[in-house]
């Protein structure tokens, strides 16, 4: 409390000059009403700051936790990462965090090979200098002082400057004045996301929790910071969602009271869609799990691309149906765009003006709003065809759009006709070519495209094997001709 005190002190000081605050004083009991929404979206940028804290649904209350033990279990290249950043640190007389989802994974045991590290000092000199004794490929920005270290091991170090730090002092808990160290870990999405594991030999295997984040991983729950969160950026959303599906975890009860009426209120049309995109990305990376898709019926987040898409319950067989031609596929090497595939299952009724706007490449907009431009073919589907008649009616699509339809059909005939285009058509090519003909004496002009045409259709419905039957057929044909 006392901290707390401390930290909104500083705002105050910070911000001096300000006299009303359109948003203090909310009861932590209820979410934000509807009025105080108007307000947050009105008031200026660092009235929205202040309030944060006056809104925090965390006490500023830190803690150590001891993990020295359970560090001589963790991987050696791990511990070989830690202990160099440390060294490092102490030299330059910083110091030197990893914080984020891979000190959060540590405490469930679950590998990350994504480390992202703090250092309250000029990261510029520290990256060049680790990246040298790591042996990585590294680049900085010098704009946002953050800088990038890749080691050949998969192991990817995002770092970030925190020009001060905190301030501990003697005894078992450190006391903390608020400086932008703290600020940044109250701008985090969520409390299991904060901790810090300090790297200098000193501090080492510890790991100091501000928000009770290490009480929150244990319990399995996802805990916003202030009530806020989510109108600031709404992206947590989906970032919640993602973690909550990954790792099993629950929404605190005011952090789920917090998503949903943010779903319901916040205004969407200033967000990136970019961003947007990012995190459905992340998030459909994985596999669609009929846990996702209960935790999409009840917070529709495609709201934030401005989407009202209804989460049906067939969507539940077809997912099932998605993952297992997708393992399949895969383990046959085919390269499918995984993510967009999932995204246009839920996007049935998109058509590709809709998602002009979203900087996508073109091919990328035609998978997604695929199956409404593709859906009229199903009919035609449904019936014996011919290998020639199969591929015409497909011509074009991409795996992608191929299996989609696969998953929405549903049905026997429709489905054999797209897996043998899939499988047995979709890459049959003839092995001769024009050339091939010329040299049997026909000249240049359309009768070559022709023939070309008349060995692929043969060689669809199986009847040349290879380029010595292609070669005899063309001939046949071409005496035909003369
Ligand atoms: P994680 O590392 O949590 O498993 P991730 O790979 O998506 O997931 P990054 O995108 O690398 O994580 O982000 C690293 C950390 O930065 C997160 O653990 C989180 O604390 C913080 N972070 C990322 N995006 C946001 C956001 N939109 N709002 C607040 N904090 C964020």
């Amino acid at each position: 409390m006392e901290i707390q005190r401390k930290l909104l002190k500083t705002h105050y000081r910070k911000l001096k000059g300000i006299k009303s605050l359109p948003l203090k004083n909310v009861s932590p009991e209820i979410p934000i009403r509807s009025d105080l929404l108007s307000a947050y979206y009105d008031s200026k940028p660092y009235h929205q700051c202040l309030n944060r804290y006056g809104n925090s649904l965390v006490d500023l209350r830190p803690e150590i936790i001891g993990l020295s033990r359970e560090m001589n279990n963790f991987p050696r290249e791990v511990i070989n990462i830690f202990r160099v950043t440390g060294k490092l640190a102490e030299k330059y007389q910083i110091e030197a965090y990893v914080t984020g989802g891979f000190v959060r994974d540590l405490l469930l045991r679950r590998n990350n090979k994504d480390l992202d590290l703090v250092i309250t000092g000029d990261l510029e000199n520290f990256i060049r200098a680790l990246a040298d004794r790591l042996g990585g490929e590294w680049s900085y920005n010098r704009e946002f002082h953050t800088g990038n270290i890749q080691l050949s091991t998969g192991f990817n170090l995002d770092l970030a400057e925190s020009r001060r730090e905190y301030y501990p002092r003697s005894g078992a808990l450190p006391e903390v004045e608020p400086a932008d160290l703290l600020e940044d870990l109250f701008r985090r999405d969520f409390t299991v996301n904060t901790l810090l594991l300090v790297l200098k030999p000193d501090g080492w295997g510890r790991i100091l929790d501000f928000f009770q984040g290490s009480k929150d991983v244990e319990r399995g729950l996802l805990r916003v910071l202030h009530r806020f969160s989510f109108l600031d950026d709404p992206t947590r959303i989906i970032r919640g969602i993602r973690l909550a599906v990954g790792l099993g975890f629950a929404f605190a009860r005011e952090t789920k009271a917090l998503l949903k009426e943010a779903l319901t209120v916040a205004d969407f049309s200033i967000l990136s869609t970019s961003r947007v995109l990012k995190e459905l990305r992340l998030l459909f990376a994985d596999r669609v799990t009929p846990g996702l898709l209960r935790m999409m019926q009840e917070f529709p987040l495609f709201k934030l691309l401005n989407l009202e898409i209804e989460i049906k319950a067939d969507f539940f067989r077809q997912f099932k149906e998605l993952e297992a031609y997708l393992e399949y596929f895969q383990e046959k090497n085919y390269n499918i765009k995984v993510w967009l595939l999932r995204m246009a299952v839920f996007l049935e009724d998109i058509h590709k003006q809709e998602i002009e706007e979203w900087g996508l490449s073109a091919l990328n907009q035609r998978i997604l709003s695929s199956y409404a431009r593709n859906r009229g073919i199903l009919s035609r589907l449904n019936r014996e065809l011919d290998p020639v008649e199969l591929v015409k009616l497909l011509k074009g699509l991409t795996t992608e759009e191929i299996i989609l339809l696969l998953v929405k059909s549903g049905k026997g005939k429709i489905k054999e006709n797209l897996l043998y285009h899939l499988e047995e058509l979709a890459d049959r090519e003839i092995e001769i070519n024009g050339f091939d003909l010329q040299e049997m004496g026909l000249k240049p002009g359309p009768e070559i495209k022709d023939i070309l045409q008349k060995v692929y259709h043969a060689k669809l419905r199986g009847e040349l094997k290879n380029r010595r039957e292609e070669l005899a057929f063309a001939e046949k044909l071409i005496k035909r001709w003369e």
